[in-house]
């Protein structure tokens, strides 16, 4: 028996690069869209029992995939369930931080306008506690529906339990905790004033950042009371290219693609910007993306 007869659907030898917004990554061996949380599980299963490692993409957004690929199998996450009851918000995981805004507004629900723009997922977004604009998803997170790998359990995860703390969850310290859904709570709000900082925040990120090139967001957390971006320019990095990988003029804490960029030259701009900073600095920056595929990431 093979993997590729039990999962019906699983496709092979797939171009990561296509599934991230850095449009960078070379292939993985196996990739299968889950359209449900039963598939995801079902997906996950298939792997243990064939020995692969395995990976869960939302956006990939938050992603840097190496030229080589990943060895094993990449679960997507698509088209699934998002919906309100209340003053509550269901989703799935694989939903859309954009349609999760835009269902609040519809519905004149304030709590999430932070979020317009960011092109993540549910379960990316609160894997990291994504956030903007001084508000995070730890904010309106209820509960999160997690499944656990290692004992093959469904769970559910109080707000408290996950440990959120600036781009920090217990998700990030437990890859065995896969986030199948959650539980958002917002407030009543008036939808003119809603839609209104929505533009706002729009037009902030337009105007700061370098949006018309493929990114993976801001390269490094801010460190305590400073900025990664004003440590990057003041080392002069700003501008700084390797290949056909950039520093953005526009953000410094945004490394850009301006066209079949490699992943081997966003790693040395990486290296190269931790370097001067120490030395300048004496701070050590640390990478907000998640690497895949490299082996000493
Ligand atoms: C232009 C631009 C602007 C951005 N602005 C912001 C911003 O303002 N604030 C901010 O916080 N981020 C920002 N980001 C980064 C990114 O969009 C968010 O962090 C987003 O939440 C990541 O979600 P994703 O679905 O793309 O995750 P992915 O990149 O697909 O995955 C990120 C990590 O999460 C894991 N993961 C994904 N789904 C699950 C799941 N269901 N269960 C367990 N683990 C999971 C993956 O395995 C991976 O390790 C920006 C990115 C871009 C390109």
């Amino acid at each position: 028996m093979t993997i590729e007869k039990e999962l019906s659907g699983i496709q092979k030898n797939v171009l990561l690069k296509n599934y991230t917004t850095f449009k960078i990554g070379g292939k993985t061996n196996y990739f299968y869209i889950a359209k449900s949380k039963k598939e995801l599980i079902f997906a996950v299963k298939m792997a243990k029992k064939f020995r692969l490692s395995f990976f869960i993409l939302g956006k990939g957004s938050k992603l840097l995939v190496s030229d080589e690929g990943f060895k094993g199998l990449v679960i997507k996450l698509e088209k699934v369930n998002c919906k309100l009851e209340n003053e509550k918000i269901y989703a799935e995981a694989g939903v859309s931080l954009n349609r999760l805004v835009k269902m609040a507004t519809e519905n004149n629900l304030t709590g999430l306008e932070w979020a317009a723009g960011i092109p993540g997922t549910v379960g990316g977004a609160i894997r990291g506690n994504a956030g903007a604009f001084g508000s995070s998803i730890k904010d309106i997170v209820e509960k999160v529906e997690v499944y656990d790998v290692r004992n093959d359990k469904v769970k559910i995860l109080k707000n408290k339990d996950c440990q959120f703390g600036y781009r920090e969850s217990t998700f990030k310290k437990n890859p065995h905790l896969i986030i199948l859904s959650s539980q958002f709570h917002l407030k009543g709000g008036d939808k003119k004033k809603i839609t209104e900082k929505i533009k706002e925040n729009l037009n902030y990120r337009k105007q700061r950042q370098p949006l018309e090139f493929p990114s993976a967001g801001s390269v490094f957390k801010n460190p305590p009371g400073d900025s990664a971006g004003e440590l990057i320019e003041k080392c002069g990095l700003r501008g700084k290219q390797i290949g056909k990988i950039k520093i953005s003029e526009k953000h410094a804490n945004f490394i850009i693609n301006l066209g079949n960029g490699r992943a081997g030259d966003v790693k040395k701009l990486i290296e190269l910007i931790k370097k001067e900073v120490k030395k300048k600095f004496a701070i050590e920056l640390e990478e907000e993306i998640q690497y895949l595929g490299f082996e000493n990431p």
